[in-house]
């Protein structure tokens, strides 16, 4: 058995939505909307099942999908993308950020992280063959120094993975920050692996913009979105890798060999989806402000302190300013266990020396839910302080 995996924890989320399950609790860890997604996109989902066909489609995707996604970006993110040369369709943006790392890197090759990080990136570099490079954010602002920052970067450094709006801090990389990577990026001769599958959720008028359009970064940034994201639908699994076409072409090899293909209907939804007006995408984030500020006053009154929520479904609480003594960890199983709501300790995202301090909520729940999220936190912190 390959070390790597064999001692590695089932993924947190899965740990405590299973917990959540047994329990009878008020899920507001793992990330996920409570309600599904837009009912014509999943109906065009269900009308192409019928109509076929269902046989494998090409293996870097439906053109109407790939077209449709560089029409998508084009509008929505000002980033100007050939479809037959630089997209290619995956199952998901796990599976788009393991091909980017096959892709990209060989043994020995350093790849710099942002910590707290996605819990998929230190396990899919290792098995590459890489070494994991993290960089520590720190809070309040979840920054970095230019010092520190400038001292992952070396000879060695082959590729950066960064996500913004980043998961799970809920803040967002400003055009500082990213001129800053691409800076580094370009001295280093460094691809950017640039995960940025929560860009339409951003709220108080921060606006996301890709690695893609950083100086320097077109010919060595490879993007990653989700229409799992997108739209609300996270079951569905459908990524996209956008890349210029030199990168394109290594990535696609790597995803052959991963997935291959990803299922026709929901591709054919999915392009159906990219393609609903302007005005959508603006409604989904509002709906996901109003409930981020619910979440975030009714925590107040109940004694919590958060910390800001830029993007992402997320707000997380700094438990010892809330007045809770207990690490995140164990807050988390005993507020799973003893007050019924499942929350994701942020320790989970740090590869050693992790901050215990942090929990992280999921607010695109419904009015109801997180309300008895809430009663079931109060509980908790009476229970713990
Ligand atoms: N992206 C989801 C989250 O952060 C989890 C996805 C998963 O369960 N692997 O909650």
């Amino acid at each position: 058995m390959n070390p790597i995996f064999a001692t590695l924890p089932t993924t947190v989320f899965d740990l405590m939505s299973g917990l959540a399950r047994e329990m009878g609790a008020v899920n507001l860890g793992q990330g996920f909307p409570e309600d599904d997604g837009p009912l014509d996109v999943r109906a065009a989902a269900a009308a192409a099942i019928l109509a076929g066909p269902n046989q494998y489609p090409p293996m870097r995707g439906l053109p109407a999908l790939r077209e449709a996604v560089a029409e998508h970006y084009a509008r929505l993110a000002g980033v100007t993308l050939d479809w037959a040369t630089e997209v290619t369709i995956t199952s998901g943006a796990t599976e788009a950020i393991a091909a980017s790392l096959l892709a990209v890197v060989s043994p020995g090759d350093e790849v710099v992280v942002f910590e707290p990080m996605y819990d998929a990136y230190a396990p899919l570099i290792q098995r590459a063959g890489g070494v994991v490079r993290p960089v520590r954010l720190l809070p309040p602002g979840w920054t970095v120094d230019d010092e520190t920052l400038a001292a992952a970067f070396s000879a060695r450094t082959r590729a950066v993975v960064l996500n913004t709006p980043l998961n799970p801090t809920a803040s967002v990389f400003d055009d500082a920050m990213r001129a800053r990577i691409a800076r580094h990026c370009v001295a280093h001769d460094v691809i950017a692996i640039s995960d940025e599958v929560w860009e339409h959720v951003t709220f108080d008028g921060v606006i996301h913009r890709s690695m893609l359009v950083a100086p320097g970064m077109r010919e060595r940034t490879i993007k990653i979105g989700s229409a799992g994201k997108i739209f609300g639908m996270t079951g569905w699994k459908v990524g996209f890798v956008c890349a210029a076409p030199a990168l394109t072409e290594v990535v696609a090899k790597a995803h052959q060999f991963l997935t291959f293909t990803t299922p026709p209907h929901l591709q054919h939804a999915v392009a159906y989806g990219l393609a609903k007006p302007t005005a959508h995408f603006e409604a989904m984030r509002e709906a996901y402000a109003r409930s981020r500020d619910r979440l975030e006053s009714m925590l107040r009154q109940a004694g919590f302190v958060t910390t800001p929520s830029s993007g992402t479904y997320f707000l997380n609480v700094d438990l010892r300013a809330s007045g809770i003594a207990l690490d995140d960890v164990d807050f988390a199983v005993r507020a799973v266990k003893e007050a019924g709501v499942a929350t994701i300790p942020l320790s989970a995202f740090y590869a050693r020396d992790a901050d215990r301090g942090f929990v992280r909520l999921c607010f695109a729940k419904r009015d109801e839910t997180l309300e008895r999220g809430v009663t079931a936190l109060a509980k908790a912190r009476k229970l713990f302080a």
